[in-house]
């Protein structure tokens, strides 16, 4: 019978090894990070980066043929709770948002010169990539609602519109951009993916807003959300920069998504991992009223729940990757929601139990709880909104319910009934032997 929670030995000593250069090597980049220039940061990253693309770990996301492992969601999903401990790990490892989604996306919809123009270079870390698809004036919740326009006129797309929240666009050299390309088609065959090079004319950013990760703008600009607000008013590109299609772009958004929601939900176990750390050395470190915080029995609770939602988002979360893995990415669609709903709310849970534990400790930016619990806030919006999600889940659970008339199945004096008729031989002889 296969139901196995092992690890084979060999991917272990990988996870291992894994773990120590993220803690030996990633974290200690943290405290000095906001210090930083972006090129002394490069300078601290580039040589880890080599470290790991010598050890066959780089862009592990993606198939062999584009030079990744081929591993499958269940020991990515693994690999990137290792990663969530950090927000510097994935970048080190050639799998950060929003370049990894969009070099899948590239994979799966460029012609070979597409992919010698984008794919190859963003796979080298060579260039880095935003992708806009939310607009400020329709919900990014419905994306077939989509107005932002993209018009062929002769060998050029012309795009109008506005986008909104489109991560790192100011720093990235292409935007993977979803515009409506045929607006009289069906809801989902309406957009196109286009590649709007960086300083296209008529493309503006027109508002940067800081966030609850990065509420002010300051050194941390270029390697934060940088979140923007784009214009486009008669932006031009080359007719060659559509990937696909006119019409694929829900197609290619969606492929884009099945995988990264696994490592989103793996990282923010890997969030929690690291505030359960922190909160189980404070409890057996401070004392309160004569004895451990830890001997206190509110405490306790707090460690006993972060312990249990921690392991059963865990176990959820490789449960879809191994359902990813074995049935598709169509048909792991309900526990794909289950995992991004429930990440983000027990990350939320976890963090804030370990602000609580640290009292006024936990609640400044002399630990980085507050920070961490900030930026995980971003996972119950972004990536669909939790209630997104829930939807997909019910829709899923209610789809083979069956409709009864009059009583329910569950009724008890009908069900007695039933069982009377069932056994009434057995209940006769048993009573004639009385
Ligand atoms: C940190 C971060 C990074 C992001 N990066 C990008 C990016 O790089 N590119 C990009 O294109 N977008 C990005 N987004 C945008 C993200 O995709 C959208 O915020 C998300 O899809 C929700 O869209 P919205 O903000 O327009 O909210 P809306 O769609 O207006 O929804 C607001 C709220 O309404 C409720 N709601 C909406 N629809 C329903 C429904 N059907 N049933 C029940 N409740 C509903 C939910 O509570 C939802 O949170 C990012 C967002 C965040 C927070």
């Amino acid at each position: 019978m296969a139901w196995d929670f092992s690890t084979e030995p060999e991917f272990q000593e990988t996870l291992d090894w894994m773990r120590e250069f993220v803690d030996e090597e990633i974290l200690p980049i943290e405290p000095i990070a906001e210090e930083l220039t972006l090129d002394q940061l490069r300078a601290i990253t580039t040589p880890l980066q080599a470290e790991v693309q010598k050890r066959g770990l780089w862009a592990a996301h993606l198939d062999p043929e584009l030079g990744g492992q081929g591993m499958g969601q269940l020991k990515l999903g693994l690999m990137h709770e290792i990663l969530g401990r950090s927000v510097y790990a994935p970048s080190v490892f050639g799998n950060q948002a929003p370049d990894s989604g969009n070099a899948e996306l590239i994979a799966i919809g460029a012609t070979e010169e597409q992919k010698e123009k984008w794919l190859w270079p963003l796979l080298d870390g060579k260039i880095h990539s935003s992708f806009s698809m939310t607009e400020p004036h329709v919900a990014g919740s419905d994306p077939t609602a989509i107005i932002c326009r993209a018009e062929r006129d002769g060998d050029e797309w012309v795009i109008n519109g506005e986008k909104w929240f489109a991560s790192n666009a100011d720093v990235a050299d292409i935007i993977v951009l979803m515009a409506v390309t045929n607006p009289e088609a069906q809801p989902h065959r309406r957009a196109g993916m286009l590649i709007v090079p960086k300083g296209t004319p008529g493309m503006t950013i027109k508002h940067k807003p800081g966030t609850m990760s990065h509420p002010q703008h300051g050194p941390l600009d270029g390697r934060g959300g940088n979140h923007c607000h784009l214009l486009f008013e008669n932006a031009r590109i080359p007719a060659d920069n559509l990937i696909g299609q006119p019409g694929d772009g829900f197609v290619l958004a969606q492929k884009r998504l099945g995988g990264g929601r696994i490592h989103h939900a793996m990282r923010l176990i890997g969030v929690c991992h690291r505030a359960f750390d922190a909160m189980r050395e404070r409890l057996v470190s401070r004392t309160s009223h004569g004895k451990r915080l830890s001997e206190h029995q509110m405490m306790q609770d707090m460690v006993a729940k972060s312990a249990v939602e921690i392991e059963t988002a865990r176990l959820l979360t490789l449960k879809a990757a191994w359902t990813m893995d074995h049935s598709g990415a169509s048909n792991s669609r309900a526990e794909i929601a289950m995992i991004k709903y429930w990440s983000a709310k027990v990350a939320m849970n976890v963090l804030d139990r370990a602000i609580q534990i640290y009292g006024s400790l936990g609640y400044t930016t002399d630990l980085p709880l507050e920070g961490m619990y900030r930026s995980a806030r971003a996972l119950r919006i972004a990536d669909g909104a939790d209630e997104i999600h829930k939807v997909t889940i019910a829709k899923h659970f209610l789809r083979d319910a069956e409709p009864v008339e009059g009583w329910p199945t569950e009724h008890i004096p009908t069900r007695r009934e039933d069982s009377l008729r069932k056994f009434a031989d057995l209940i006769e002889l048993h009573t004639e032997n009385l």
